[in-house]
């Protein structure tokens, strides 16, 4: 693969060391001892290096790098190291406060500029501004619009424009803002400034229309493997899926923060009030809740430990939050793209975690129905329909699901050993007799009774089932009735389904009613084989030491037994210190942060120093609170051990 696996294997989360460092002499020394100080990281992840040192020198860059990259530092850093203020343009408006509050706690000097606030307070922020007192600004898109912010920014010493979330200046993307468009007059009232534009998301389309719309073709490109090694992915046949959701965070998520996403706010409501009656902190997330209630759940979301969104996709850009440990669609998302965003959320961090998705006979069924009744012309259904297919073909894949994943995107790959098919490879059968009699089925209701049913009413003909609804429509007297006795119910759900998938069948109208395609006719003709994925019997769960290739180099070991209790402990002051200080939990210190620290079990604040994630101001703040801390641990433990 051309490109940046190092980004990909990130080990420096788990490796301790001694930090800093003698006085920085080149621009690249002084960024490392940056990342070192402030940040408490050992060494540069991926492009992370090339990046910084490109802008630092005042070079444009265009930057692609999946969630949990590390895009942030790219422009932290260099706004760090260049004099002046590093204005941050982002449409997280929501999420501004926490991104303070993060650089604040690590003695970063960062304000932000937007709707949300009042006069007294933006004057402040300006001034802090104009005599220099900044080292990063995050500003609102549509801020730029108002020429008195522009004034403002005149006024003061710029070292760098960030345009973070840059695919929202794409007009085909699915995230479009009409504030970005003004993005590009930056260039042009001040074009000495260097800029950096960072996305996660960027098909080919996307990344040729970023650079375009921002005047960026100028940049050096950084695209990034869009591998998520930690990620394990998983697709399976839905039959029950609040059963299977619960199943799936019981046995392997307990406790766990992740989202669950729905197609529908009824599906949300529901799925929410099940997971809660279920004991287990869910809350729901949708764009017809009041704004106060979003915000109240976004906020208990990313405070606490342990809270599971359900919601719709409204939920999620820009959510930093690094220890989401699942996500979960109990519905076809419309788009791999949109997949590939939405399961992006889990795992920041780096460290193990689920994408699971439930799917069905149903959800073909639904989005080809949706997308026949959208509006627009027919080439944007031929789009949607195009989307569709990309999802349903990775679905129904037989074949490592990261591979075909990012070949989406354009990067090769190998199999990954951390994805449903690589631990369990599906089987496939010879579908075809199983094919024809179904299509046949739908032939001969066609051409004998002129009539038109859904997936069900076939499937009861095939199984020689005398219901109501059979007998009722003379359907036990058609030549196919009971032809199809030797496939179970849930296996001809299987099939329909995947003809759909392949195109071999359609649906058709308001009932999801089933029709035959051109090619349905080369398998009725015997003149087209059928291959079709078994219905894996048991499903798959989390193989946490099996698995080769990339799945070993992000996994880092689970935690010994000893240190189990002094984790659980650390995050429990944690819990009470983020309360305290009214700031999330990760603002103080991440989950691997913890689990280094609780493994560690440093004595000395030098040793806790060396702990990846305690930068010179932490561990100011925090230091001897977690050395005493673990000191009684210690001795609790000894005290117990002895008596
Ligand atoms: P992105 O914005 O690309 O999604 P972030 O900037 O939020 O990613 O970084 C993801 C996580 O990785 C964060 O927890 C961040 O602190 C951590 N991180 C970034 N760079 C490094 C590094 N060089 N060493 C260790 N951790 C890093
Ligand atoms: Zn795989």
């Amino acid at each position: 693969m051309a490109d940046l696996t190092e980004t990909a294997a990130r080990p420096a989360d788990t490796v301790p060391s001694p930090s800093p460092s003698p006085a920085p002499a080149d621009a690249g020394s002084e960024a490392l001892g940056c990342l070192r100080r402030v940040f408490g990281y050992d060494a540069f992840r991926g492009d992370q290096e090339a990046i910084i040192e490109h802008v630092v020198a005042g070079g444009d860059a265009l930057v692609l790098m999946p969630t949990g990259g590390g895009k942030s530092l790219c422009y932290q850093i260099p706004a760090l190291v260049r004099p002046g203020v590093g204005v941050v343009v982002s449409p997280l408006i929501a999420l501004m406060q926490d991104q303070v509050d993060a650089l604040r706690a690590l003695g970063v000097r960062a304000g932000f500029l937007n709707s949300t606030q009042d006069m007294d307070e933006r004057r402040l922020v300006e001034a802090e501004f104009l005599a220099g007192e900044l080292d990063l600004l995050y500003l609102a898109p549509e801020r730029l619009r108002v020429e008195g912010t522009l004034r403002l920014l005149d006024r003061g010493k710029i070292s760098l424009f960030a345009i973070d979330e840059a695919h929202c200046v794409a007009q085909w993307g699915h995230d479009f803002r009409p504030d970005y468009l003004a993005l590009s007059a930056l260039h042009e009232r001040w074009p000495d400034v260097p800029r950096i534009a960072l996305t996660a998301t960027a098909t080919e389309a996307t990344h040729t229309e970023i650079a375009a719309r921002l005047q960026l073709q100028g940049a050096r490109h950084f695209v990034a493997s869009f591998d998520r090694p930690n990620i394990q992915y998983r697709i399976a046949p839905k039959n029950d899926p609040k059963k299977q959701l619960l199943e799936l965070l019981r046995t392997e998520h307990a406790g766990d923060a992740g989202v669950v996403y729905c197609l529908s706010r009824k599906s949300v409501e529901d799925t929410a009030a099940f997971l809660a009656q279920q004991g287990i902190e869910a809350l729901p997330y949708h764009a017809g809740l009041d704004a106060a209630t979003r915000a109240a759940n976004q906020s208990r979301f990313l405070r606490e430990d342990g809270i599971v969104m359900v919601a719709t996709i409204a939920f999620g850009m820009g959510i930093d939050k690094p220890d989401v440990r699942f996500v979960a669609h109990i519905d076809l998302p419309k788009s791999v793209e949109g997949y590939y965003q939405e399961t992006g959320r889990a795992g920041r961090d780096g460290l193990p975690s689920t994408a699971w998705l439930a799917y069905g006979l149903q959800d073909v069924v639904q989005q080809r129905k949706m997308i026949d009744g959208s509006e627009g012309d027919e080439a944007h259904r031929r789009r949607l329909g195009a989307h569709l297919d990309a999802m349903l073909a990775l679905c129904e894949t037989v074949e490592c699901r990261r591979v075909q994943l990012l070949a989406y995107f354009g990067q090769e790959s190998g199999p990954c050993g951390n994805c449903d098919t690589c631990l369990s490879p599906a089987e496939t059968w010879d579908g075809t007799i199983a094919a024809q009699k179904f299509l046949s089925a739908v032939y001969r209701l066609a051409r004998e009774r002129r009539q038109k049913f859904g997936a069900g009413q076939i499937i009861d003909i095939l199984l020689g089932k005398k219901t109501a609804k059979v007998i009722q429509h003379d359907h036990d007297g058609l030549t196919v009735f009971g032809i199809g006795t030797d496939l179970s119910l849930a296996q001809w759900r299987g099939v329909v389904r995947q003809l759909l998938a392949q195109g071999l069948l359609a649906v058709e109208g308001d009932y999801g009613t089933l029709v035959l395609t051109d090619a349905s006719g080369e398998v009725l003709g015997g003149r087209r084989e059928v291959r079709l994925r078994s219905e894996p019997e048991r499903p798959v769960r989390a193989a946490k030491s099996g698995g080769s290739g990339s799945a070993k180099r992000a996994a880092p070991a689970d935690l010994p037994a000893e240190a189990m209790p002094v984790f659980e402990a650390l995050r429990a002051w944690r819990g009470a210190t983020a309360k305290e200080q009214g700031v999330p939990a990760y603002v103080i210190f991440h989950d691997a942060t913890l689990r280094e620290i609780a493994t560690a079990s440093p004595t000395s604040l030098d040793e806790l120093a060396g702990v990846s994630g305690v930068g010179e101001s932490k561990l100011a703040k925090h230091g001897e609170k977690i050395l005493d801390l673990l000191t009684e641990l210690r001795t609790a433990a000894e005290a117990e051990a002895g008596g």
